[in-house]
């Protein structure tokens, strides 16, 4: 017989902040990465150690809404919820389209992807190239903090165990003039695990380089972002002369350093990543004419 766990599903995030305080309790909002990570066998329940708490149903947590220039996005919004909703931007939208089938998207949250922390999470690279900003929600008040200062490794985020995230903030979405750029490479355009994940994010003033990042998923134990290699592009004119484009690429192969696994080798990982990183810096879009 399945082993009897405690399960807790409340009405208001008060009321599960409460709980979460006097208890260290897992958290479930799709179930679709946790579920997985438990599971014990074809039939059997998934074995959780913790007492759990349901969060997909929390109006509070359901919420897409702009302030000023910034998008506020609820962690537990579903994939199919965000692509429904038109204040989400198009490069999300693309990334979500590529995360495993409906069924999952209908469950599957973005405060989940996050909070799972897989290397390869689709939705991370573009999150780091916002810059996005994590609202951290407990009884003692709430925190700020930047994804990329979350998410510490592999499953590896600096979550207390009162917190939970309730929202994601994409700051100065709304501003406007960025061309941003998600791309992913797997086995087939959805429903499968990324090899490599890369999201580019570029603003110009004229001809010149005001603003630039990139972040690369399934690569390293977490995105690989490098703001020293953004630093010097800025300021720059494009096209980038051809020595720039190979400092750029050689500074890329230095710190980007995949392991082989059973979905690609680290070879491949490599090579498709400086080649996704060349096509961004020279994309027709947004170079003069
Ligand atoms: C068949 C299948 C295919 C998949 N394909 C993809 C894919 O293509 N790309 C991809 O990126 N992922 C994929 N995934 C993984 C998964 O669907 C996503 O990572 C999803 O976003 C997880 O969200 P969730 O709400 O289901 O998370 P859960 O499983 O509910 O939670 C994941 C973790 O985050 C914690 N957590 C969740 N919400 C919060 C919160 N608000 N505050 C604090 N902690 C929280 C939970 O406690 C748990 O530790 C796939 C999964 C399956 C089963």
């Amino acid at each position: 017989m399945a082993e009897k766990i405690t399960a807790y599903r409340f009405d208001s995030l008060d009321q599960t902040l409460s709980q979460l305080n006097q208890e260290d309790c897992a958290l479930i909002a799709g179930g679709t990465d946790i579920m997985v990570l438990h599971k014990s066998g074809r039939g059997v329940p998934p074995k959780i150690p913790n007492p759990i708490i349901f969060i997909d149903h929390l109006s509070e947590l359901k919420r897409v809404y702009q302030n000023q220039k910034d998008l506020h996005i609820g962690s537990c919004c579903t994939y199919s919820e965000l692509l429904e909703d038109p204040l989400i931007p198009q490069p999300l939208k693309n990334a979500i389209k590529t995360i495993a089938a409906p069924a999952i998207r209908n469950r599957g949250t973005l405060g989940g992807n996050i909070c799972n922390a897989s290397p390869a999470g689709d939705t991370l690279p573009l999150l780091y190239v916002y810059n996005a900003k994590l609202l951290l929600r407990s009884v003692n008040g709430d925190r700020v903090v930047a994804i990329s200062d979350f998410i510490q490794g592999p499953r590896r985020v600096g979550r207390n165990h009162d917190e939970i995230l309730a929202e994601i903030i994409l700051p100065s979405i709304f501003a406007e003039g960025a061309h941003v750029v998600f791309e992913k490479v797997g086995n087939r355009n959805a429903d499968a695990i990324a090899k490599v994940g890369f999201a580019g994010y570029i603003r110009m003033k004229g001809t010149q380089i005001e603003d630039i990042r990139f972040a690369f998923g399934a690569v390293g134990p977490t995105m690989v972002r490098s703001m020293e290699i953004e630093k010097k592009l800025v300021g720059k004119n494009m096209p980038l002369s051809v020595a720039d484009l190979a400092q750029v690429v050689a500074a890329f192969d230095k710190i980007i350093k995949p392991i082989d696994d059973q979905r690609s080798t680290a070879i491949y990982r490599k090579t498709v990543a400086l080649n996704l990183l060349r096509y961004f810096l020279t994309m027709k879009q947004y170079q003069p004419n």
